[in-house]
């Protein structure tokens, strides 16, 4: 049986992977500065959380939400402890795009209204409401048409206003830096503008972390640069360093009701195990404090690349944005200089998303086959 061809495959194949290293069929070793989409937070192949998911699958890998597990409860109390987001609540899905659709759907349900807001060049995901919510006509079908949303521009606080003030909003959604949209970011007074409008409107405001979230950019969540408590926050990706979770996080304010929500996979406990891994690690080798160090050095460095134009985002979620379209460059990086890079759909912009236990010398190391492999594309 052929594979249903919806994605164009650079023709690498890994076969194992260590840490930041990931090492193809052939043995070549690449440097994984993308870590497979912002998903590898604490490195290929940890030891310790190789030994709490082997240790979970000996026991029970997986039972129905309809039973009691604890492991939620850990999970929740983890998340609570490392995020500061102490008066959420913890629901489980298994994907980024299903932690928007929850999302979506929950303040539908709490606020009585249907239209979302969201943002130019949003990325929220491939489902019903999150593609909507997607700031890309080609990946959207006809049957998505029938969400109502409509997009603004981010730092016009006047026409957000008018939106909200028309009352039927239920979710303006954001990402504090946006991931496949290209590293940009809302200015500090239209996130405290959003956050003041949302709670004026009886809106609910929509932190999308699943690419931001668990520590990449410096701080638990990037939103939290800002002093605002979101109503709902997504996260996924880094959640589970490969294995498939997500959730999100709902303020106290908002009341459960039994079948709002459910899943059958989401938060199993494997899926639990992974998480309590992940933060156990981000916490005993100080990933979060890494990460924005090493954000900072990479600022520093990059100013001496040449062709560059801007350097964007914080801590390991990163953009180098160039001025001309970056797409042979990658291949250059991959093929001759062994290194995973990231696109985005502003085509100038390379994006570096790395495992969180990168260090100064990987950086270094990076730089010195940039440059390289910029000389080669030019020659
Ligand atoms: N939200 C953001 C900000 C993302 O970057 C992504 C994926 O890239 C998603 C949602 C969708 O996540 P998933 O692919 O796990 O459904």
């Amino acid at each position: 049986m052929k594979l249903f061809d919806v994605y164009p495959l650079y023709d690498v194949t890994p076969t194992r992977a260590k840490d930041v290293y990931v090492y193809d069929d052939k043995g070549i070793e690449y440097l994984d500065l993308y870590g497979g989409h912002a998903v590898i937070s604490i490195g290929h192949g940890h030891d310790l959380y190789l030994e709490f998911l082997t240790n979970q699958m000996r026991e029970i890998g997986f039972y129905s939400n309809a039973i009691k597990n604890p492991l939620q409860n850990e999970l929740a109390n983890a998340i609570g402890e490392q995020s500061l987001c102490h008066d959420y609540q913890l629901f489980m899905c298994s994907s980024g795009a299903e932690a928007n659709e929850n999302a979506l759907k929950l303040a539908s349900f709490v606020t009585g209204k249907k239209r979302i807001i969201a943002f130019k060049n949003a990325f929220h995901g491939r489902t019903s409401a999150a593609v909507a919510a997607t700031d890309n006509a080609s990946i959207n079908a006809p049957l998505n048409e029938q969400q109502k949303v409509t997009f603004l521009p981010f730092n016009d606080e006047k026409v957000l206003e008018i939106e909200l003030k028309k009352g039927d909003v239920c979710a303006v959604i954001f990402e504090a830096i946006q991931g496949v949209g290209g590293l940009d970011e809302p200015l500090e007074g239209f996130v405290y503008a959003m956050d003041k409008l949302c709670k004026a409107n009886n809106t609910c405001l929509i932190a999308d972390e699943v690419q931001s979230g668990f520590s990449r950019t410096g701080t638990f969540f990037a939103y939290q640069k800002y002093n605002i408590k979101p109503h709902i926050i997504a996260m996924a990706k880094g959640m589970g360093n490969g294995f498939p979770v997500g959730g999100i996080l709902v303020n106290s304010s908002i009341k459960a009701k039994y079948g709002m929500l459910g899943t059958t996979f989401g938060g199993n406990h494997l899926a639990c195990t992974a998480s309590l891994a992940v933060l156990k690690v981000l916490k005993k080798q100080r990933l979060q404090e890494n990460a924005e160090n090493l954000g900072k050095y990479f600022k520093e460095n990059a100013k001496n690349i040449p062709n560059v134009k801007k350097i964007k985002g914080r801590g390991l979620m990163l953009g180098l944005e160039f001025d001309f379209e970056v797409s042979s460059l990658r291949k250059e990086l991959i093929y001759n200089k062994h290194i995973f890079t990231g696109g985005s759909s502003n085509k100038n912009l390379l994006r570096i998303l790395p495992p969180l236990t990168l260090q100064k010398k990987h950086f270094d190391i990076f730089f010195q086959r940039l440059k390289e492999a910029l000389k080669a594309i030019n020659a």
